[in-house]
This record gives structure tokens, sequence and C-alpha cells, in this order.
């Protein structure tokens, strides 16, 4: 049968790929230390837990309103107008199966045949597919490593054409844990304001920021861009919920309807359960945030640094997120020609999963996330070490 087009501008996600070969290593029973996890390591806290429980318990297990229920949609809302001091309503958020969804929504919504998306680099696996499903094209804009990953506003204009429809951000950024800075938001939204350009800005990782790097939004600058800002979240790094599938998107109320309207037909209301959950992780406890923040800030303290001593390694230690992403290409050969090469190497001979960096756009590094216990990232440091000093 032949596939349509759409598909086939489109590759399986790289991350899912490695984390299925370490996962079915770890079932035939071989101790691999997986580094390729992007999901925080933490169960999902006990009154999140229970309120899924309960909803169950009450028998709320049925549809709800596509866009998701009016209170959780208010809660999100409200949390944002804490944030910001501005007003959201309800019809600026609608609930999602996830980021992905939330994401994938918007750009179904505002992308279409023959528009450009800029994507920096290095950038999070799913962006450039899911505008390449949509017909657009991704035009990558450069960072470098010696500038700690930082977004320069100039690069991104050097990208500008008439067919420019939308910049893509994230920040706290997955891979490279590189976190925005005031200066460079206000140019970058002065920059798409001018230009009639949506900002897609994935802020996913928003708790996860260290200091003396704070997160930076768009939403900072409102009213400013109020017509072309989208703020893409969930609840599956900041609560450990990546299973219950449960994030959203915030922005000018036109095209959340018409996300709501996609919504409809595709999977209709993110899952029931999940968004009484999601009740309670935003009003309940907020502690086990804190606890795992503490934790990734102490692990990043000390992965950065293991990296960083390893000979010919560079590792700049990333200002926030669960990741770091070093720069391995001096042990790049014509034996180990790229980091896809290196990364089965790593597995296979010392049985360390990572992920190569050419899936997020930059060749010869690794991604390595630190969602794993200090004692895992230990071990994992000294088998990659051993490796290396045996190349
Ligand atoms: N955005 C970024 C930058 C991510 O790293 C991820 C997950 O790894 C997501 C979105 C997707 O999150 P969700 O589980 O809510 O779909």
């Amino acid at each position: 049968m032949k596939l349509a087009d759409r598909v086939q501008r489109i590759t399986e996600s790289p991350t899912m790929a490695v984390n299925a070969k370490a996962s079915s290593m770890k079932a035939a029973g071989i101790d691999v230390i997986d580094f390729s996890a992007g999901e925080p390591d933490f169960p999902t806290p006990q009154n999140v837990k229970e309120a899924g429980i309960a909803a169950i318990r009450n028998n709320f297990t049925k549809y709800t309103p596509a866009a998701g229920v009016r209170k959780l949609r208010e809660l999100v809302a409200n949390r944002y107008q804490q944030k910001y001091g501005q007003t959201f309503r309800a019809e600026e958020v609608i609930l999602t199966s996830g980021a992905k969804q939330a994401l994938f929504n918007l750009v179904m919504s505002l992308v279409q045949d023959g528009d450009d998306v800029l994507i920096p680099e290095p950038y999070w696996v799913t962006f450039p597919d899911q505008v390449k499903v949509c017909g657009g094209t991704p035009v990558f804009v450069p960072t470098k490593e010696e500038d700690g990953f930082a977004l320069d506003a100039s690069e991104v204009e050097k990208k500008l054409t008439s067919r420019t429809r939308m910049l893509i951000l994230n920040s706290p950024n997955n891979p490279s844990g590189a976190v925005i800075t005031r200066k460079t938001m206000s140019a970058l939204l002065d920059l798409c304001v001018k230009n009639n350009i949506a900002i897609l800005f994935d802020e996913t990782y928003d708790c996860f920021v260290f200091p003396p790097y704070e997160h930076t939004s768009p939403l900072h600058f409102y009213p400013k861009g109020r017509d072309l800002t989208f703020i893409v979240n969930t609840f599956s790094k900041t609560y450990s919920m990546t299973g219950w599938r449960l994030g959203y998107a915030l922005g000018p109320a036109e095209v959340i309807s018409a996300c709501d309207k996609l919504q409809s037909h595709t999977t209709s209301n993110p899952p029931s359960i999940s968004q009484m959950a999601a009740v309670q992780a935003i009003e309940g406890d907020q502690s086990s945030v804190g606890i795992m923040y503490a934790e990734y800030e102490k692990r990043r303290n000390f992965v950065a640094e293991a990296l960083g001593r390893m000979p010919r390694i560079h590792c700049n230690q990333p200002q926030g997120a669960f990741f770091v992403f070093p720069d391995f290409s001096a042990y790049l050969s014509r034996e180990v020609p790229d980091s896809v090469a290196l990364c089965k190497l790593l597995l296979d001979k010392c049985h360390v999963a990572t992920v190569p960096g050419s899936a997020f756009g930059m060749e010869g590094h690794l991604r390595i996330s630190y969602a794993t216990s200090i004692e895992n990232l230990q071990e994992g440091c000294r088998r990659i070490q051993s490796f290396l000093e045996s190349m």
C-alpha cells in the first residue's frame, strides 16, 4: 500500500528508537545504564495519583468537552494570570494529550504548504517533523556551544523571508538546557511583531531552571505580541506525569478554538481521569516539584563536572531541564564517523544508552539525561570514561 506523502516526509522519533533498543537489552537481562530517557525518574506525586483514583471511583470516566473541563482550563489561565499579572480566560486555553498534541494542534492550525518555520539548533526532535507533516519547511537557526547554545536574535533575522510564518522557541532547551534571556526574548518578540510571525513557545521544562538563570517567557512582555504568542506546557515533567498524557496550549482564543475543532475530530478530549489528577497537581501541595528540582540541580552539577573532566570532551553546564549535551566530536574518526555510530558503540560495548546529537541537528554531540540516580550517573560516567580511554 502506498503511504501518503506526509508520512514519508518524516522519520520515527530517534529518541524513542534508542529507548526501545535499551529496553529490549534490559529485558534480556543486560545491565544497561539508561541515559536516553526523556522523562522524570520520580513517581507521580501521591496526592495527584489519589486524585486520579478518586476520579475513577467517582465514575469521572467519560468524554469531557474536547478542549477539556472548564475548571482545569480556568486553573491553567489563573496560573498564567498569577505569574504574569495579565488577564487570561478559559477560552484561551486548550487541554491536550500531552504537550506534543498541543504543539501539533498549533502547527496544524497555523502552518501550511509553502510556509517556513524557524527552529533554533539544537532542537527537540519532534519540532521539524511536525512542521513537515503540515507541509511547512523547517529552517534551522544555528547556535554555538561556546556561547552556551544561546540563541542570537540577529541569527534569526538572517533567516527571515517572506515565507516565514512561525518561530519555534524552547526554553529551557531540550537537549542543550539553554535558557533564553530577557534581552534575547525582547529582541525576538520585536522581530516577530514587526514581521507578523507566530511564536510557538514550548516551556515544558519551565519549573527546572537553575540559578543564576531565570525562566523568561514572551508573556513577560505582554501585551506586546499578544495576538501572535502561543505557549505550550505540560504536566508531564513538572509533576512527573508523562504517562497520564496531559498538556495544554495558551494563546489567542480564535486559534485555540481552531485547535479545539481539530482536536474534536482527532482524539477528542484528553483523558478525563488525567484532567482530575491535573486539577490536584495545580491546586495541591507543590513540595514534590521542589524535591525534584533540588535533585536535578545536584545531578546536573555532578554529571557536568564528571563529563567535563574527561579528556577531549566539552561539556557546558546546562541552565535548565534535565539533559547535558556534551561534545564528543574528538572521538569521531573513519571507524566511528558520527554520533549515531558512537551511540551504538556505547550501547553495545559498555551498555550505556545515550541519544545521538544528529537527532537534534547537532552532529558530534550526545544527549545524556540526568533524570536518573546519582549512582547511575556515577557508574555510567565511569563506563564511558573507560571506553573512551580504550578507543
Ligand atoms: N516539548 C519538549 C521540549 C519535550 O522535551 C517534550 C518531551 O520530551 C515534549 C514537548 C512532550 O511532552 P508531553 O509528554 O507533554 O507530550
